[in-house]
């Protein structure tokens, strides 16, 4: 059993000083995301029994097999992009397809991307795909929207993403709004479109918000989003649970590139995000889910061997034991055992999130 902090990461969407709970400091700047895992992208460091780094990171001790999965907390005060993770094929292929010379570098790693976030405070997503009546009331409402109306008609998904990003003008972003009132969609809908435009208002790629269905999570409910399956993450915070990749093809609503084509061959229209309305203290356990995550406010719980284990304490206390080692987790601290380490017990008087891979 080691023990690691997360990894800061200061993008510019993060709230000003979001994560200091967590991350154990206040910068005055973004906190977007906090990374626990081995992923080259932000290697989680060390912590003795005082939380002190103790200059190694978790990567030193175990390589990506041993742990498969990447946990972040995350505080979103604006926007992410417009995203789609690609499943695992495409991962591989595209990964390969990369290494050539000259070829963009779309990918950061050869693995699928599934993610789970579970809302920590109130928070706001674009996820799935939206009503086709609300697309098309939303779409009748726009200038220029007309040939993106024919190719919805025709079933040429990717058609629309084109002809959207071809009319994203600021006027039209601008009108985004609204077209939403205009359609009949909810007054949080509306506002999400008004900080779509604020923060984005030359990005073509807020059109293609459009297609995406909105959502409102309060604190404890998640959204489990499959390979394949478009978001855009609106403002909150929130535990994200995924596999070990950072696999991101962006479609818009960012400074990062957007490679279109790509994220169209990504897309699965057949595939919807789903909504786990649990409580804290549920186990919340996706249908054929890489993994399982349970939220433990108070009592204690074995944690068995056999998988890969993380436990990371969001409020409280929490101590876990495992063989002759007894650790005190701090908030923004967590356990990491791998499969074969022996069984764990953690009692918790707070919230502490227990996530297990379910592959061996
Ligand atoms: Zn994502």
């Amino acid at each position: 059993m080691l023990v690691v902090r997360g990894a800061i990461k200061d993008y510019d969407w993060g709230m000003t000083d979001g994560l200091a709970p967590w991350a154990g400091e206040s910068t005055g700047g973004p906190q977007a995301e906090l990374w626990f895992g081995v992923h080259p992208g932000g290697p989680s460091p060390l912590v003795d029994a005082d939380g002190d780094e103790t200059g190694e990171v978790l990567a030193d001790k175990f390589d990506i097999a041993a742990i498969p999965l990447l946990v972040k907390l995350l505080a979103a005060a604006r926007p992410l992009s417009v995203q789609v993770h690609p499943p695992l094929s495409a991962a591989a292929a595209g990964w390969q397809a990369q290494q050539t010379s000259g070829a963009p570098r779309v990918l950061s790693d050869p693995f699928e991307k599934t993610e789970m976030l579970i809302a920590l405070e109130p928070f706001e997503a674009f996820a799935g795909w939206r009503d086709r009546e609300q697309v098309i009331a939303m779409l009748t409402e726009i200038d220029g929207a007309q040939g993106a109306l024919k190719l919805l008609a025709a079933g040429d998904l990717g058609g629309v993403i084109r002809a959207l990003l071809a009319i994203g003008t600021k006027e039209c972003i601008a009108s985004l709004a609204a077209a939403a009132s205009s359609a009949g969609l909810s007054a949080a809908q509306v506002a999400a479109y008004v900080t779509v435009a604020d923060n984005y208002p030359d990005d073509p790629g807020a059109l293609v918000t459009v297609l995406l269905d909105y959502l409102s999570l309060a604190a404890g409910e998640a959204i489990y989003v499959p390979a394949g399956v478009p978001h855009s993450y609106i403002r909150g915070i929130g535990l994200e649970v995924m596999t070990s990749s950072d696999n991101v093809i962006r479609l818009g609503l960012t400074s990062k590139p957007v490679f279109v084509e790509h994220a169209i061959a990504a897309l699965r229209p057949d595939l919807d995000p789903q909504i786990v309305r649990a409580v804290h203290g549920d186990i919340l356990w996706p249908v054929n889910s890489p993994f399982v995550v349970r939220m433990l406010t108070e009592g204690s719980e074995r944690i068995p061997m056999g998988a890969y284990r993380i436990l990371l304490l969001i409020e409280g206390t929490a101590v876990v034991v495992s063989d002759a080692a007894e650790i005190t987790l701090r908030p923004g601290t967590a356990a990491v055992m791998a499969a074969d380490d022996p069984d764990a017990y953690v009692e918790a008087d707070g919230l502490v999130a227990i996530i297990q891979s379910t592959e061996r």
